[in-house]
C-alpha cells in the first residue's frame, strides 16, 4: 500500500521550528536537543534579546511585537520554517497550539505539526462537538445537552428548569477562563445569555453558546495522555488544578490528593477509550470537575500543557519528548502497564503581576536567584537583565518541585519559594509564599473556588 504523506514524512525531520516564546520555547528546544534535533526559535520584535535564541540552531525574527503580526501569523511562521529547513513545526501552548486551520496549512506545507490532526483540534476545539464525543465515548459530562442553545427564549428558559439552577452559560468556542457566566436564578437568565452571547461574538467569533450545572463546590482534576499513531493510547496520571483565580490556573499538582486509585482508574481508561475512538495523536489533557465523588467532563486540550512538568516529575516520562517522538511516527515506548506515580508534585506559576492588584508588571528584571536543590526543578527564560515585555502573557517561570510525600512536597515549595529572588518587576511570588502556610490547603482537597475565597480574606 502506499504510504500516506504522514507515514512517508514519519520519523523523518531532523529539524524543528518551535512557533512559541517564553518558558515553553525554552523547554521544547530543550528536549530537541536531547532528542538530537535541531531547533529553531522564533522572536517577534520584542523577543529579539530572548535567550533561547541564542541556543538555537537558527533564530528568526517572524514580525513586530504584536501577537498577532509575529506568534499569530502564520504565514511568517511557516515560511520561517522554509528559510530554516525545519521538518516540523512544534506549536507549544497558546497562541496557534490550538488553531485546526494551522495545523491543517502546515501538513499542506509538507510540513509535520507537532499535535493532533486538524480534525481532531477542530472537534475537541468546539465544546459542543467535544461534549458529544465524549458522551459517545461514555466519558461521564456535567449535566446539560450536547447541542447548542437555540434563539427561543421559552426554550432556553425550560433547558434551564431541566438541568436546575444554578447553572452556567459558555462560549462553544471559549477559552482562556473568558466566555462564561453563572446564572443563579431564572429572573437573570436571559440578560446572561445576551452578555455571554455579544462577549463570544466579539472574543471567539462565534455566538454559540451552551448551558450545563454550574456546580458549586467542584475541584478540577484532569488525565494527561498520549497516543501514537499506531493505535496505542496511555494516560500518565492524574492532576489537581483546583487553585484558579479567575478560572486560570495558579497552582497544580499531581497526583491529585485524596482519590483513590480504583475512583479515577475508570476515568483515565475512558479517556484512553475516547482517544483510540478519536483517532487522536500526540498528548493531550481531558478536564474534568469532580464534585461527591463523580467526575464531569468540561474540555479537552489538544495540546501541551503549562503544567506538564507535575505528571513528567511523577510519571517519570518526559512528555514534549514522547510527544515529538509520537510525531515523527514512532511506536508509543511505554504501555499502560509502565506507568508509575512516584511521590507528589507541585508547580507554581511566576507571573509579572502586581500581588495585590495583579495587574501586570513589565519591565527589567535587576536581580535574580533561583533556587537549585535536589527535587526542585525551574522551567524559565528569564535572566537578570531580562526585560519582561507588557506584550504577552505574564508568566515568566514555573518552580516545580517533587518529593515522596504531599507534605514533603510543600516543604519544598516553600524553600523553593523562599529561595526565589526576582527584582526589577513585580511578582505573585509573596502570594504564593503565603498560600503555602495555609492551613487548609496543606490538608488537600479544596475547590475551584478555595483560592478566591482566601484571597478576599487576605484583604
Ligand atoms: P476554559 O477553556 O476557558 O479554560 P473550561 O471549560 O476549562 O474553560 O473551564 C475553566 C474553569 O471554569 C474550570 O476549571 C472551572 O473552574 C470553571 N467551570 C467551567 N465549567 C463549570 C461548571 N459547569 N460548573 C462550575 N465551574 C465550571
Amino acid at each position: 500500500m502506499p504510504e500516506t504523506p504522514e507515514q512517508s514524512a514519519a520519523g523523518r525531520f531532523d529539524t524543528v521550528l518551535i512557533a512559541n516564546r517564553g518558558e515553553i520555547a525554552a523547554r521544547i528546544q530543550h528536549a530537541c536537543r536531547e532528542l538530537g534535533l535541531k531547533a529553531v526559535a522564533i522572536c517577534s520584535e520584542a523577543d529579539r534579546e530572548a535567550p533561547y535564541g541564542s541556543t538555537a540552531d537558527s533564530f528568526i525574527c517572524i514580525g513586530p511585537s504584536s501577537a498577532a503580526k509575529s506568534y499569530l501569523n502564520q504565514d511568517a511562521i511557516l515560511l520561517a520554517a522554509r528559510l530554516a529547513g525545519a521538518g516540523a513545526i512544534h506549536p507549544g501552548y497558546g497562541f496557534l497550539s490550538e488553531n485546526a486551520a494551522f495545523a491543517d496549512a502546515v501538513e499542506k506545507a509538507g510540513l509535520i505539526f507537532i499535535g493532533p490532526t486538524a480534525s481532531s483540534i477542530a472537534t475537541m476545539g468546539d465544546k459542543i462537538s467535544a461534549k458529544r464525543a465524549m458522551m459517545t465515548a461514555s466519558v461521564p459530562c456535567v449535566p446539560g445537552p450536547d447541542t447548542a442553545l437555540p434563539d427561543d427564549p421559552a426554550t432556553i428558559g425550560r433547558i434551564a428548569l431541566e438541568i436546575g439552577y444554578p447553572v452556567i452559560i459558555k462560549a462553544a468556542g471559549g477559552g482562556g477562563g473568558r466566555g462564561m457566566r453563572v446564572v443563579p436564578k431564572a429572573d437573570v437568565l436571559h440578560e446572561a445569555i445576551a452578555l455571554t452571547r455579544e462577549e463570544a461574538r466579539k472574543a471567539f467569533g462565534s455566538p454559540s453558546l451552551y448551558m450545563e450545572k454550574f456546580l458549586e463546590h467542584p475541584r478540577h482534576i484532569e488525565i494527561q495522555v498520549i497516543c501514537d499513531d499506531h493505535g496505542n493510547a496511555v494516560w500518565l496520571g492524574h492532576r489537581d488544578c483546583s487553585m484558579q483565580r479567575r478560572h486560570q490556573k495558579v497552582v497544580e499538582e499531581a497526583p491529585a490528593p485524596g482519590i483513590a486509585p480504583d475512583i479515577i482508574q475508570p476515568v483515565g481508561l475512558a479517556c484512553v477509550e475516547a482517544c483510540l475512538q478519536i483517532g487522536y495523536r500526540g498528548v493531550g489533557t481531558f478536564e474534568f470537575l469532580y464534585e461527591d465523588g463523580a467526575f464531569y467532563f468540561i474540555e479537552m486540550n489538544t495540546r501541551l500543557q503549562v503544567e506538564h512538568p507535575v505528571t513528567e516529575m511523577t510519571s517519570g516520562v518526559d512528555i514534549v519528548q514522547a510527544q515529538i517522538r509520537a510525531a515523527q511516527g514512532h511506536v508509543l515506548d511505554l504501555t499502560q502497564g509502565d506507568v508509575t506515580c512516584e511521590g507528589h508534585s507541585f508547580e507554581c506559576r511566576i507571573n509579572a503581576e502586581d500581588p495585590e492588584t495583579f495587574l501586570p508588571s513589565a519591565g527589567v528584571v535587576t536581580h535574580l536567584a533561583l533556587p537549585a536543590e535536589p527535587g526542585i526543578r525551574v522551567d524559565t527564560h528569564i535572566h537578570a537583565g531580562y526585560k519582561v515585555s507588557p506584550y504577552y502573557d505574564s508568566l515568566i517561570a514555573k518552580l516545580i518541585v517533587h518529593a515522596p510525600t504531599r507534605a514533603e512536597a510543600m516543604a519544598r515549595m516553600r524553600e523553593a519559594l523562599a529561595g526565589t529572588e526576582i527584582e526589577g518587576i513585580s511578582t505573585n511570588i509573596p502570594f504564593l509564599r503565603a498560600l503555602f502556610e495555609d492551613d487548609a490547603f496543606a490538608r488537600g482537597e479544596t475547590d475551584i473556588h478555595y483560592l478566591e475565597q482566601w484571597l478576599k480574606l487576605r484583604r
